[in-house]
Parts: C-alpha cells; sequence; structure tokens
C-alpha cells in the first residue's frame, strides 16, 4: 500500500523485564469507579459504570526506573492527577462475560489519567464531550506492562500517588465499583474490544491539582512505580 503521507507511529508501551512494547489500539477509561471518588465527585450508589476514551498516541510510555516528563497541557490551569490501575487486552471480543473476562486479559500497568478539570467541568455542565478535558497530547503516562502471568497483582493490592513526597491517593484495588472482569463484560457490550486495547479502570479518591515541576510518583502494588515530572 502506498500511503499518501507518513503514516504515523504505533503508540506502544514497554514490557516489563522484557524488550518487547504492547502496541496500543485504544484507550478505554472507566469514570468513577471507586465508591470514595465517586462521592467526592457528585455522584451516589451503584449507578452503571460509564466510559469515556483518550487517543491511543495520548500515552507517554515510561520505562522501568525513569521518569516520565509530561509537559504541562495549554488551555488549563487545573490539571488534576488520577491513579489507576490499567489492564491491557490481549484477546479480542464482544460481549464478554465476567465469567470469561480475565482470559481476555494480556497483563497491568500503572497509569495515570491525566484531566484538565476545569475543561471537564465545563463540558458536564454544557453538556458537552469530556475529550478536551480527558483526552488530550500525554494524558496518558504508563509503566510497563506486566504480563497477566507474572503480575504479582493481589486482589486487595494497594493503589497510591504521592506527588513531591506527600500522600494524595491511597486505595486498594478490590474498592473498585465495577471489577475488572466486569468492567470488561460492560465495555464490551458497546465496543468489540481489540488485542491492543487498554482500559484504565478509574481512580480512588484523593484526585487534585498538580503544577508545573511538580513530582509524580504512583504505585500499584505488585506493579511497580510509576514516576512522572510536569515540564
Ligand atoms: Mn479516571
Amino acid at each position: 500500500m502506498q500511503f499518501a503521507i507518513p503514516p504515523a507511529a504505533i503508540a506502544a508501551v514497554p514490557v516489563a523485564n522484557s524488550d518487547a512494547y504492547f502496541p496500543v489500539h485504544r484507550i478505554y477509561c472507566v469514570g468513577r469507579n471507586y465508591v470514595e471518588h465517586a462521592k467526592e465527585m457528585g455522584a451516589t450508589g451503584r449507578e452503571a459504570p460509564f466510559f469515556f476514551m483518550k487517543p491511543a498516541d495520548a500515552v507517554l510510555p515510561v520505562p522501568a526506573g525513569t521518569t516520565g516528563e509530561m509537559p504541562y497541557p495549554p488551555m488549563t490551569a487545573d490539571l488534576h492527577h488520577e491513579i489507576e490501575l490499567v489492564v491491557a487486552i490481549g484477546k479480542g471480543g464482544s460481549n464478554i462475560t465476567a465469567a470469561d473476562a480475565l482470559q481476555h486479559v494480556w497483563g497491568y500497568a500503572v497509569g495515570l489519567d491525566m484531566t484538565r478539570r476545569d475543561l471537564q467541568g465545563e463540558a458536564k455542565k454544557l453538556g458537552r464531550p469530556w475529550c478536551t478535558g480527558k483526552g488530550f497530547d500525554y494524558s496518558a503516562p504508563i509503566g510497563p506492562i506486566f504480563p497477566a502471568q507474572e503480575a504479582k497483582l493481589a486482589g486487595n493490592a494497594r493503589i497510591s500517588l504521592v506527588v513531591n513526597g506527600a500522600p494524595r491517593q491511597g486505595s486498594t484495588i478490590d474498592k473498585m465499583i465495577w471489577n475488572v472482569a466486569e468492567t470488561i463484560e460492560h465495555l464490551s457490550k458497546f465496543y468489540t474490544l481489540q488485542p491492543g486495547d487498554l482500559i484504565f479502570t478509574g481512580t480512588p479518591e484523593g484526585v487534585g491539582a498538580v503544577q508545573k515541576g511538580d513530582q509524580l510518583e504512583g504505585a500499584v502494588e505488585g506493579l511497580g512505580q510509576l514516576r512522572v515530572k510536569l515540564v
């Protein structure tokens, strides 16, 4: 095939303890998936999960042992951190049941769903899409992906974020309203999942603003750390 212009590079995330890269197809994100975060964002109860997307090339891959540099994005004065467990899909499908869902998971990683909260808030108020608030360049910093068999991910693994040494977010992944399998079940009703899809599974309470120069250190127990500096 002859392309009229050079095709864009494939977005990719390093695989942990390997020279391989995981090619990114789509980035799905779950909204309000921890009880205490849902409350801080004004929700109540166990509402059905809802989803939004980021472009695949919004990933900012951060190899193990390094600090990623995220440019502070334009058009915001309220950039928020959301630390999240990320699920990497290895086997696609639609209408996947929760019972079968984990067979579709290739691996797990630590990610940040960086959010221009002021733009998201304005979009909510006006009933407009969240794209500019959520799906901007470098809005998805992510650490290496651990293959599911190698990931030492306990059901109650701790998830946390520290900014400039001060704890901001801390919870355990069993506090998710919809767990990984249930999330895949819901999401695959709306979309045919494909190998290479990433799912950001939502953030616990404690979201807040960061500034240029801040050092973010996120972690999910068993998946290592994700260090990002805002530049
Ligand atoms: Mn999020």
